[in-house]
């Protein structure tokens, strides 16, 4: 059977569906990993809550229009965002490696709502529109802290390390 644009259009809402799965799934790796960094912690707390609504909003998007999301994706993803939230090589960057992989994760979501606004418009999903947009707002402010507070960690981390190393109490 030949493939519609609808049928793309959902299997991008499927698609999402996954990815905020995977999203919380990351963001839970990520919170115990923030020692020394109550600012982030809080920051991913904030978009925890956030994550869960997101989640709950496209399952009612599919559900209108009759379509689940679909079990075999959500597990794939699940397990792909486990073995990213172990990408450190050493426990002592956790924090840093963690801010640069949520960042990386937050430009793969603005990209996926960006796509989904411009499909929800084609297949005329008027009241879509709306809800995939808030979505989107909040992936680019997360997106937007992370970048903003990159270069500090990195730096409070390698002071904190080098203060270790020189016998002080580090962080
Ligand atoms: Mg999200
Ligand atoms: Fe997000």
């Amino acid at each position: 059977m030949a493939t519609t644009a609808k049928d793309l259009y959902l299997g991008w809402l499927r698609d999402a569906h996954a990815m905020e799965k995977q999203a919380l799934i990351l963001i839970d790796t990520q919170i115990p990993r923030m020692g020394g960094f109550p600012e982030m912690r809080e920051r991913l707390q904030k978009h925890r809550t956030e994550t869960e609504v997101q989640l709950s909003q496209i399952d009612q998007l599919l559900t209108r229009h009759g379509s689940d999301a679909s079990m075999v994706k959500d597990v794939a993803g699940s397990a792909m965002a486990g073995s990213q939230a172990l990408g450190g090589l050493f426990m002592g960057d956790a924090p840093v490696k963690g801010a640069q992989t949520s960042y990386t994760f937050e430009n793969y979501e603005i990209a996926t709502y960006r796509s989904l606004i411009a499909a929800a418009e084609l297949c005329r999903d008027t009241a879509a529109i709306p809800v995939l947009e808030r979505i989107l707002e909040e992936e680019m402010r997360m997106a937007e802290w992370l970048e903003g507070h990159l270069d500090q960690m990195t730096r409070r981390l390698m002071q904190g390390a080098d203060a270790m190393a020189s016998g002080g109490v580090g962080f």
